[in-house]
């Protein structure tokens, strides 16, 4: 018997650029391949900074990319299974994304669903794979709100400055009308602090934030060091298990991969819950 799977699928998203949600993304994705999970990774920003970060440095030469598959969606043409996606070394899939994206996010303007288009992609891939994750532009526009729609749960990336600003409070609003309107399912799985100096890196100021916000949302107990190590590996083609994989942001991402495996297991939990 073929038991299929049903993956989780996980916007990565904070309006702010800079947050470390393209990094999070590859070495959390990787990390939980590393754990034998099936994974696959969508580059959902114009910019195209996971496509790069993994190796493809021209995303503006790759002939399928995300915004070639959501065109489709729009014109109710069919996908077939796995067009578009690219593999890489280090065992996840990913659908790259190119400045194409920027045209058809402004195109949605005038689709029926257009909310939906992201979500109409990835149904076919949430059958194969084990996790789904999104690295979302650093806006509460269109394609965020697409990636929002088509997730079970989000990861909030802040860097822990920032942690008390409005932007939080924007952010969890947007979340919570798509969570009303458009995707009763969506959670949120949990902010986490990245980009930690030494300063705010300790245990007291991360249970001072979890006092502070802990009643409203979600704070994970992963804290990402501030380390040139994680910014090396942006133009590098390798996540941090393979740069500096006994440094303390490995270690970091691996409880992170820890904490979002969890996460995952809720989630199937729920969801046999309501097919039974
Ligand atoms: P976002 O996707 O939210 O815009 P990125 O993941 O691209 O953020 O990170 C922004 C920049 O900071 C990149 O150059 C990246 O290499 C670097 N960076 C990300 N995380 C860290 C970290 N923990 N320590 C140091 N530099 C980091
Ligand atoms: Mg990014």
């Amino acid at each position: 018997m073929k038991i299929s799977k049903k993956a989780t699928t996980i916007a990565i998203v904070n309006q702010k650029g800079g947050t470390g949600k393209t990094t999070t993304c590859e070495n959390l994705g990787i990390g939980l391949a590393m754990e034998g999970k099936k994974v696959l990774l969508v580059d959902a920003d114009p910019q195209g900074s996971l496509t790069i970060s993994m190796g493809w440095q021209q995303p503006d030469e790759l002939p399928t990319t995300l915004s070639t598959l959501m065109a489709k969606a729009m014109n109710d043409q069919s996908i077939p299974p796995g067009e578009g996606i690219l593999h890489h070394a280090e065992g996840v899939d990913l659908i790259p994304a190119n400045i194409e994206l920027a045209g058809l996010e402004v195109s949605l303007v005038n689709t029926i669903n257009r909310e939906k288009m992201l979500k109409q992609v990835l149904d076919g891939a949430k059958r194969e794979y084990d996790f789904i994750l999104l690295d979302c532009t650093p806006s509460l526009g269109m394609l965020t709100v697409n990636a929002l729609a088509a997730a079970d749960t989000t990861l909030i990336p802040v860097q822990a400055q920032y942690l008390s600003a409005k932007g939080l409070e924007q952010l969890l609003q947007t979340i919570n009308k798509v969570h009303r309107q458009i995707n009763p399912k969506l959670k949120i799985g949990g902010v986490f602090l990245t980009m930690a100096n030494d300063t705010n890196f300790r245990k007291d100021i991360v249970a001072g934030v979890k006092e502070n916000f802990g009643k409203h949302l979600p704070v994970l107990d992963a804290v990402i060091p501030a380390t040139v190590r994680l910014a090396e590996i942006s133009t590098a083609d390798k996540s941090i298990f393979r740069h500096e994989p006994r440094g303390r942001a490995a270690a970091a991402y691996g409880a992170l991969v820890k904490e979002v495996e969890r996460i995952g297991e809720k989630q199937r939990i729920r969801d046999a819950d309501i097919t039974r």
